[in-house]
């Protein structure tokens, strides 16, 4: 290339880098996949490095992240938060450790870490105490954005020992939450996120922090800001343990490796296990284990030469769209579904991709039998990338959203600043079986034998047009439906009979009302312990409780306010269905109990109370109980002859007690833990 060409090249890549980084990272909308950012960004350091007179100042690569939002407070980094050099392949792993070796000499060994792809923070704690949490941001000016991350569960507000630390790590959000996530999405006809980290990223960048608190978000903390010998390590592999012993979560699956052929064995082995995980990472990251190693090879500007960050390749595949099918939610939303000539992708076979809505159709300009590109969002969810423009033969057919419901024929609406289209007919028979499947769910009220056919007969043969219908179906009726023999038709009945028994979480969440998922039903019947009390509750009320948020306040409201709603539940009522709460509700539970928010196991033989006992009585404390011991784990009550928990226990340097003193505290109901 001529050299005034290759100067257009770079500006060009210069001005897509920008606008591609600035849709991710301030966004948190991606235009592109990163595998086609990478390999811009790759062309822009191949030239870069053989002219360096064309690195421009503000080159992508010379800067890290984006720009910052406004609405936050701004937190300048102390020590800059950096990004990592890429590799892409065992030859690419290789230059890296002959950089190394260069520089450090020929002893160098190494920690992989996975790499956790959500976003990265900082987290600051002076004495001991949490302070103040922020991103990333352009690498030296971050986002303070405390308050959300003190509703993640993983960061400690309180550390074990009264320091002043700062840590980076990575929060994340895990793969079920993402996929429920979009669902919800999908169904509050909102924009899909396009994978985790940038939901995870999108839900910690928001003012209100109840909406990170709804988000499931976690946490992995991979190192210690600044100089990490002032704390008595000189390595990052004890850098980890040290991190672990003050019980930050760290991930446990790293690996020390003394030989660059060891790094190259453990990436190899990720690769093929990496979807195993119930989190998504990106590739795992190579870090030089001695500090003083670290020191010596230093940092460029926009990258620690000690590290390297080996990506994982994208599966991208290419297959026929074959036709778009609508279907229709229990909300009413209508999402259009690519039917796909069945391929695989990263190890499943894919033959459905959700289209999400109309607007990304056109967006994308996906038709009717194109060569698409699909690959899985986040590794889960297949996902159509792109048509592939060039094999078009003009045969293929643009996509239309229908006017009409395509169950019910009523005229579809779009709610303004919605993407999504939904029919309004609160009779429409595909929201009504929707409706149905969702509240016999398992998480719902786990009616075992009623699937997606069940449920479309006992609609049509006009058995069940609401959820209350079910509990007066007759073994006389249900014989009657194809393919339910005498067997299947009494198990069916017990499991209806025995739903009655259902704690009110699981009613409320199994009603299907917008905007409440599992954990707001829970948070609603923990607060209210009955139904009745929960349809009292005005708006103010509502959102007086921590978690709930005017979104879920309206829609509670606007639900109860239904005349066929209420009429509904009082069926459900008279029929014996329980609508109250069985657990402790929260006025039960004393604030300042011992056991309160702890997590605590029992092990060993007890003596005095039976396991279940104790089980309960930590409970009604605020306790919980759980079966194995973690780093999570604040107390462990050893009977006699406990084995291996308790040693975990003591590796992990966890209160253990005795059963005398776990009955003296239940008695007392007080002292830290
Ligand atoms: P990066 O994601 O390649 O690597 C640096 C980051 O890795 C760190 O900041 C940290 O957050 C994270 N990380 C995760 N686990 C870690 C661990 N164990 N130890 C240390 N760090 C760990 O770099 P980046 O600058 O954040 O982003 C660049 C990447 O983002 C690109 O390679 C591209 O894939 C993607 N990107 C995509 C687009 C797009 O349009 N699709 C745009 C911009 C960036």
């Amino acid at each position: 290339m001529e050299k005034k060409e290759l100067m257009e090249r770079v500006e060009e890549l210069n001005n897509l880098l920008h606008k591609y980084g600035e849709a991710y990272y301030v966004q948190d909308k991606p235009l592109v996949t990163d595998a086609i950012y990478d390999a811009y960004m790759q062309e822009l350091l191949t030239i870069e490095s053989e002219f360096p007179d064309l690195v421009y100042p503000d080159s992508p690569t010379q800067r890290v992240g984006g720009e910052i939002l406004s609405g936050y407070g701004k937190v300048t980094h102390e020590f800059p938060m950096l990004s990592l050099s890429n590799a892409f392949n065992e030859e690419e792993l290789r230059d890296f450790d002959r950089r190394v070796q260069a520089l450090a000499g020929d002893k160098v060994s190494y920690v992989c870490e996975l790499k956790i792809d959500g976003l990265a923070i900082s987290l600051r704690y002076v004495d001991g105490k949490f302070v103040q949490g922020a991103t990333r941001g352009d690498g030296t000016v971050g986002e303070d954005i405390t308050a959300n991350l003190k509703t993640i569960r993983t960061i400690p507000l309180q550390l074990k020992e009264p320091i002043s630390i700062e840590v980076r790590g990575e929060a994340y959000m895990p793969k079920n939450a993402f996929v429920q996530l979009n669902e919800n999405r999908d169904e509050a006809g909102e924009e899909p996120f396009a994978n985790p980290r940038n939901a995870a990223a999108g839900s910690l960048r928001q003012l209100d922090p109840k909406i990170a608190a709804s988000r499931n978000l976690a946490i992995f903390v991979y190192g210690i800001a600044g100089d990490g010998t002032e704390y008595g390590i000189d390595s990052h592999s004890d850098a980890l343990d040290y991190l672990d012993r003050l019980h930050f979560a760290t991930n446990q699956e790293r690996q020390r490796c003394a030989t660059i052929d060891e790094v190259i064995e453990y990436v190899e082995k990720w690769i093929e296990i990496r979807s195993d995980l119930d989190y998504e990472i990106d590739g795992i990251v190579i870090k030089v284990d001695l500090f003083e190693d670290q020191e010596q090879l230093g940092f460029t500007a926009r990258s620690p030469r000690w590290a390297t960050a080996f990506k994982f390749p994208a599966e991208e595949v290419v297959t026929k769209l074959i036709d778009i099918e609508l279907s229709v939610g229990r909300t009413g939303v209508v999402t259009p579904t690519a039917i796909l000539e069945p391929v695989l992708v990263d190890g499943s076979t894919v033959g459905r991709a959700s289209l999400h809505n109309e607007d990304l159709i056109k967006e994308k300009d996906i038709r009717i039998g194109d060569t698409v590109v699909i690959r899985k969002a986040g590794d889960i969810i297949p996902e159509v990338v792109a048509p592939v423009i060039e094999e078009r033969t003009d045969d293929e057919q643009p996509f239309e959203m229908p006017r009409n419901c395509p169950a019910c024929d009523s005229e579809l609406i779009r709610i303004e600043g919605e993407v999504a289209v939904r029919c309004v007919n609160p009779k429409c028979p595909a929201q009504m079986k929707e409706a149905i499947i969702h509240f016999v769910s398992r998480n719902a009220m786990n009616i075992e034998g009623i699937g997606e056919r069940v449920a479309e007969q006992l609609y049509e043969a006009n058995l069940v047009h609401d959820v209350s219908d079910l509990y007066i179906l007759t073994k006389e009726q249900l014989v009657e439906l194809e393919r339910m023999g005498e067997k299947s038709v009494s198990n069916l009945l017990t499991a209806i009979e025995n739903s009655k028994e259902n704690s009110l979480e699981k009613v409320l969440f199994g009603l299907g009302i917008r905007h409440v998922g599992e954990k707001a039903a829970r948070i609603l019947a923990e607060e209210f312990g009955s139904l009745e009390a929960l349809i009292k509750a005005d708006t103010e009320k509502l959102i007086s409780i921590h978690e709930i948020g005017e979104k879920v306040a309206d829609s509670l409201i606007t639900y109860f306010a239904n005349e066929e709603v209420l009429e509904v539940l009082r069926k459900l009522e008279s029929y014996g269905l329980n609508l109250l709460y069985k657990g402790l509700t929260r006025q039960d539970v004393p604030a300042d109990s011992v056991f309160s928010g702890k997590t605590v196991v029992l092990t060993g033989k007890l003596s005095i109370l039976t396991r279940g006992e104790a089980k309960s009585k930590i409970e009604a404390l605020g306790g919980k109980v759980s079966g194995s011991v973690s780093k999570k784990t604040d107390l462990v009550i050893a009977g006699e002859d406990a084995g291996s928990k308790l040693a975990r226990a003591e590796e992990l340097e966890i209160t253990v007690w005795n059963e005398a003193q776990l009955i003296e505290a239940l008695d007392k109901k007080e002292s830290a833990v």
